[in-house]
């Protein structure tokens, strides 16, 4: 390179200075010049005519230029000086031609074989002419693509005899213009030698040139899809993938002679394909040359063979299996993820609201206004992406999609800013938003226990840092981007104020700042929501509100005040809402009353709480206790919720919890219930049914449950089987207690129960006090059901229904049958095993 430059620039500032001392007119050269029989010797021997045609040149492109500004190394002296003229320096008026050149095959030659002279490679006067140069659109030109072959034939005759008889060839001289000359694949002055490029050159920057062109293909009548079949292939996709041994366009359908298929003499006529394919693979049989590199296997069926035919189906087949095995797969798991996601959240147990309707709405409509403008959005900035596939490539829908979408989020802001001036839980919200020094430190004490400098955690109000951030950060982009959006969208109105600069200014921003916006969101937001392990597959607060109690007393420890007016959890008290008839009533009870297993939500019902249970249980249990009245079923369920930690959830007791209400707090359902069980009858079983369902969240419980005294009939024991099943909670088993009659009617008799906390004791235990609650003080009182006479009704009742109830049980291989006789613990020891021995398989609903 540097050598070319100096040869060519030294040769121009040389012709430079002659000229300007050349004072010589053309009629003074043609004066011997003009003269046919004008000739010079040269050391050679060689005889050359030094005629120079006055009519040529005046029919030439230089036209316009003196001898002496492309002879300028000659000086007035000459020919007195007996200086030979030197070869015309192109260079000096085509600069970028000549650099070009330089950089060529001949460029290169010349440099390499610099001891022949002229002969080291062609230069301009051999391709281009000397006195006669035409413009190369020009018929006469030797560079005119009809010409170009015979021209550059000088040199390389082979090629140039093939490039005649070939395809392009033909069409050349047939005079259209389109087609390749040998300077349309070999480039003009930069010459290329393309021998030594990779098989990728050749078909992309070469061949697909001409042949991925819609326009020539549509003009010439070509088949649109050589280029991107031939890159669909196997060839087509080692050559992509770097392969410098891949067979290209050349390969195949040769080098200078292209021939058609048609053709006996092309490389690629039927019977010459065994050869063909032979070069790289020795060997190949008739069969294999049969084989199609052009195969569009979408388009191949109509009219094609046998074989295109086939693989036609094949495909269609594959695209239909792949999508039904990958969709109903994807459904499959699909559905399975749903299921475990809501059991797992029903798992959590006791909930509290952390967002209410309201910014559950706001949140909802500003996720979808912002999940459209960023797709909307990119898809402009990316037009080639999947993101612009999936609108349809569509500038209309995409633009206007964009906008709306647009105006959806400022509108949203605008409802938000009502929202916090206009309502209590607005107001409270930003309040609790608002950044405060606390934020700073618990930055820094946060960065302490993440790296393990501190052993705890900072604890957190009802919003952290986290939170705090991301919502002035929506806040912020939200007018960032509203403003810039309006100024592009307005741009006409926008530039009466502002200079013009301002619209690029604010297209910038737009870009950048959405993605800004994006990556917190991805990265920041879904961390928090989705992927932290603690709420994951997802906080459920966006979908109804609710997190977990749990959760939520270990991130927001320091929310002393009611997260959306749900009722404050402190260690001393707990307020509970109750959902009757007529309105939502509320009730504060000590929550000292309340221990795990309190069974507050299960006694009284509605939106209760009870002390979730600190550790998971030994084992999930989820028992029915069957066992006609005495048979120590209620001991049994409170030594089993001891053992498993499942709550001992009793219908009877809700009634009896429910007596003890306010008699404005009872509802007529509740009033009328207590009626039936004052009578020692059973209460209706869609009213049961109805309690049990609305303490639905006590079956849920992460501890399981202990049911005693539902189902009692089969028709609850049905309507039961439906909710476990709605709830996918199954059933662990069915305990059945038994005992001899006589023992039941002897245990009745002498039952007492504590008003207070409710335990049961008998008149043989050797209590302290026999009318006083040895573990509360309460005070024991024998129940109005276990009074002879209700007894007698009462055990009526139960065989009646109980017995097809058990039955019931039998038949979906749940029921495990326990002798009631002997000691507590040791009932408690028979069930305890009678549960680990039961099949596996049979723990189901
Ligand atoms: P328990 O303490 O289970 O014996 O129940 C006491 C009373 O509550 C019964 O006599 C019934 O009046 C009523 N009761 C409790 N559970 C049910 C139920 N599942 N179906 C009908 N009545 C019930």
């Amino acid at each position: 390179m540097g050598i070319r430059l100096i040869l060519t620039l030294a040769a121009g500032l040389f012709g430079t200075m002659a000229l300007t001392a050349a004072e010589i007119n053309d009629s003074d050269c043609l004066v011997c010049h003009g003269d046919k029989t004008l000739t010079a010797t040269n050391a050679a021997g060689v005889v050359r005519s030094l005629f120079a045609d006055a009519a040529v040149v005046a029919g030439s492109a230089h036209r316009k230029t003196a001898c002496a500004g492309c002879h300028g190394d000659l000086t007035a002296k000459h020919p007195d000086d007996n200086v030979a003229a030197q070869p015309v320096n192109c260079s000096r008026c085509h600069e970028e031609e000549s650099l070009s050149y330089g950089m060529s095959v001949h460029g290169d030659a010349r440099i390499k074989h610099v001891h022949k002279g002229a002969h080291a490679a062609p230069q301009c006067i051999d391709c281009h002419g000397s006195h006669g140069v035409l413009a190369a659109a020009l018929p006469g030109s030797p560079l005119h693509p009809a010409n170009l072959a015979k021209t550059c034939g000088q040199c390389h005759e082979q090629e140039s005899r093939d490039v005649m008889e070939s395809v392009h060839g033909q069409a050349l001289a047939a005079g259209r213009r389109d087609a390749p000359s040998c300077t349309g694949c070999h480039a003009e002055h930069k010459i290329r030698a393309l021998k030594t490029s990779s098989p990728l050159a050749i078909s992309q920057d070469i061949c697909s040139k001409c042949h991925a062109s819609e326009r020539l293909n549509t003009k010439y009548n070509l088949p649109a899809d050589r280029v991107k079949t031939f890159f669909a292939s196997y060839h087509g996709l080692a050559a992509q993938y770097g392969s410098t041994r891949a067979a290209n366009c050349a390969s195949c359908h040769g080098v200078h002679r292209i021939l058609p298929s048609t053709d006996p003499r092309s490389t690629i006529y039927k019977t010459n394909l065994t050869a063909t394919c032979g070069q790289c693979h020795p060997g190949a049989s008739a069969n294999f040359a049969q084989g199609k590199i052009h195969v569009d296997v979408a388009a191949a069926v109509a009219g094609g063979n046998l074989g295109e035919r086939i693989n036609w189906w094949v495909r269609k087949l594959y695209l239909g299996l792949i999508f039904t095995v990958i969709g109903l797969m994807a459904t499959h798991n699909a559905l399975i993820f749903g299921r475990k996601a809501a059991a797992r959240a029903r798992r959590q147990g006791a909930t509290v609201l952390r967002m209410d309707y309201s910014q559950r709405a706001q949140h909802f409509v500003l996720a979808l206004s912002f999940i459209i403008l960023a797709l909307t959005g990119f898809a402009l900035k990316f037009p080639d992406s999947w993101v612009a596939v999936l609108l349809g490539s569509d500038e209309g829908i995409r633009r206007w999609g964009h906008r709306m979408a647009g105006v959806v989020l400022l509108l949203t802001g605008a409802y938000h800013v009502g929202y916090v001036l206009a309502t209590r839980q607005g107001r409270s919200f930003v309040k609790d938003m608002m950044p405060k020094a606390k934020d700073a430190r618990d930055v820094a004490a946060s960065a302490r226990y993440l790296t393990g400098l501190a052993k705890t955690k900072p604890k957190f109000g009802r919003f952290g840092y986290a939170e705090k951030m991301e919502y002035w950060a929506v806040v912020w982009g939200t007018i960032i981007m509203g403003v810039t959006g309006l100024m592009i969208w307005f741009k006409l109105g926008t530039t009466h104020w502002l200079p013009r600069w301002s619209i690029d200014v604010a297209t910038t921003i737009h870009y950048y700042e959405a993605v800004l916006a994006c990556l917190a969101i991805l990265v920041w937001h879904f961390y928090d929501v989705i992927f932290d392990p603690d709420v994951y597959p997802l906080n459920r607060a966006c979908v109804d509100g609710r997190v977990s109690a749990e959760w939520y007393a270990g991130e927001h420890a320091l929310d002393a005040r009611p997260a959306n007016g749900s009722p404050p959890q402190t260690q001393h008290t707990i307020s509970l809402s109750m959902k009757t008839k007529n309105a939502d009533s509320n009730i504060t009870i000590p929550i000292t009353s309340f221990q795990v297993g309190d069974r507050a939500a299960w006694l009284i019902g509605g939106k209760a709480l009870c002390t979730p249970a600190p550790a998971p249980p030994k084992e999930l249990c989820r028992l029915v206790l069957l066992g006609a009245p005495g048979v120590g079923k209620g001991t049994q369920a409170d030594l089993l919720h001891q053992w498993s930690g499942a709550c001992h959830l009793s219908t009877g007791d809700i009634f009896r919890a429910a007596k003890s209400l306010p008699p404005g707090e009872q509802t007529p359902a509740i009033k009328s219930a207590l009626g039936f069980m004052a009578r020692g009858e059973l209460v209706p079983d869609e009213t049961v049914v109805a309690l049990v369902c609305e303490r639905v969240r006590c079956l849920r419980c992460p501890c399981g449950f202990l049911l005693d005294g539902f189902p009692r009939t089969v028709v609850q024991a049905q309507a039961f089987e439906r909710l476990l099943k709605a709830e996918d909670l199954p059933l662990t088993a069915v305990i059945n207690y038994e005992l001899p009659i006589d023992k039941i009617v002897e245990r009745l008799a002498g039952r007492r129960v504590c008003s207070s906390c409710k335990g049961v004791f008998h008149v043989a235990d050797k209590l302290p006090s026999p009318e006083t609650c040895p573990h509360c003080g309460g005070k024991l009182i024998q129940r109005e059901d276990d009074r002879p006479e209700a007894i007698r009704v009462r055990m009526e009742a139960y065989h009646r229904s109980t017995q097809p109830l058990i039955e019931y049980y039998r038949q979906r291989d749940l029921l495990l049958t326990i002798s009631a006789e002997g000691t507590a613990p040791e009932i408690l020891q028979r069930t305890v095993d009678a549960l680990a021995l039961r099949p596996r398989e049979k723990a189901r609903s």
